[in-house]
């Protein structure tokens, strides 16, 4: 079904999307643009690409049949793409890779990324490591005092870490920040952008970065159960392993799709950032998407547990999808991901990122009602090691 064949040629999904950006950036954008149409038809590219994810990141990861988690719901068998076991711990590493061939490919030296968490900042930070390339990583200075560690294994890495102290001091201002660089140097800088978001062709790219998830649970449950899924299940921030997982999916009527956003302390809160379910249609950071913004168009500060999903915008494909009605969109609160953490841990020996707990926290909901014989897939995006101290801090209020 080609309605779903996104972007058109301006980089448009239905009406989202698009390329909003300073005059300085259009020249850089249409040449990344062009560098990724070459590469992707670039045998030498797709070869290089692929050793890297093999050798490097560990791919194939694994699809991993979860036997105690469907016994509890007693409906469809329950599988998790296991993105937890990529090198550095998430799905991240996927994007990051593919980004650094293309910047090697553009002949630019310099690196830079925004990072909420630090996983996306950790990825890239990586990346340029072992190609020994030079890496700028802006963060807001709230999230380098919640997510020290990181910001530690970053600057290991060789990367310098800059304080974002502008705004509320998290993503959205760290990412303001990336972008002002970008403008003042994009002579010699790529900017990675950590998630399928940002101007065209960025949501594109990192699409098809990502969905190297979906391509490789297709043929995984192809030699498993000899046939596709059924039921698709991801956490969304901007997006990114959710349509990764999707997107191989996406013209295949029969698989049923479910996004969830972080409801943080509720939706009826200010403390959410489920903006799929709460958002208004807005301009922001290079694209029309849907946003949480005020009646005077000011995106609003979010918040979630979970500090990779605390982003106020939401990667244009979803919006598109959402008003198709491709997929659904639903939001999980802090305590249904936490107690989500515990019970994967607990049943599966597998413990989740807290941002793969939201999705994991929505088969509650979903998988009694499924039929035995379906095959519901849960992306697995990462591992909840970075996340102990925000867990034990909880424990001691439970
Ligand atoms: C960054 C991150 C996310 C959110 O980003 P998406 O672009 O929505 O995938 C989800 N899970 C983990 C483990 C992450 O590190």
């Amino acid at each position: 079904m080609s309605e779903y064949r996104y972007p058109d040629a301006r980089g448009k999904f239905g009406v989202f999307g698009g390329k909003y950006a300073p005059e300085t950036l259009i020249a850089a954008l249409d040449e990344f643009e062009n560098a990724y149409r070459e590469a992707r038809e670039d045998p030498t590219f797709l070869a290089d690409l692929a050793e890297l994810q093999r050798d490097y990141n560990g791919r194939p990861t694994p699809l991993t049949f979860a036997k105690r988690l469907t016994e509890r719901y007693g409906g469809g068998k329950i599988y998790l793409k296991r993105e937890d076991l990529c090198h550095t711990g998430a799905h991240k590493l996927n994007n990051a890779l593919g980004q650094i061939l293309l910047a090697r490919k553009l002949g630019k030296t310099r690196i830079i990324a925004e990072t909420g968490a630090g996983q996306h900042g950790v990825a890239t930070a990586t990346v340029c490591a072992k190609f020994g390339m030079e890496c700028v990583v802006y963060m807001g200075e709230l999230d380098v005092e919640r997510q020290s560690l990181n910001v530690f294994r970053m600057e290991m890495l060789g990367a310098e870490v800059r304080r974002v102290t502008s705004g509320n001091k998290t993503l959205k201002d760290a990412t303001n920040e990336a972008i002002r660089d970008w403008v003042t140097n994009v002579g010699d800088t790529h900017y990675i952008i950590g998630s399928v978001v940002g101007p065209h062709p960025y949501p594109t790219v990192v699409r098809d970065f990502q969905a190297v998830i979906g391509r490789e649970t297709r043929e995984q449950l192809l030699r498993a159960e000899k046939r596709g899924p059924d039921r698709l299940v991801a956490c969304v921030g901007g997006g990114s392993n959710a349509i990764g997982l999707f997107h191989p999916f996406v013209e295949d009527d029969a698989v049923k799709m479910y996004g969830v956003e972080a409801a943080g302390r509720g939706i009826d809160t200010d403390d959410h950032c489920a903006t799929l379910t709460k958002g208004e249609v807005g301009v922001f950071q290079g694209m029309k998407t849907y946003l949480l913004q005020n009646d005077d168009g000011q995106v609003n500060e979010v918040y979630s547990i979970s500090a990779g999903l605390d982003y106020p915008g939401v990667g244009p494909e979803h919006s598109a999808f959402k008003d198709l009605g491709r997929a659904e969109y639903f939001a999980i609160d802090d305590k249904a991901a936490l107690d989500a953490i515990y019970r994967t841990s607990e049943l599966e020996g597998i413990l989740p990122a807290l941002e793969t707990a939201h999705a994991l926290a929505f088969l509650e909901t979903l998988a009694p009602k499924t039929d035995p014989e379906e095959i519901i897939v849960v992306c697995c995006s990462g591992r909840g090691d970075k996340d102990l101290n925000t867990i034990v801090k909880e424990a001691r209020n439970r």
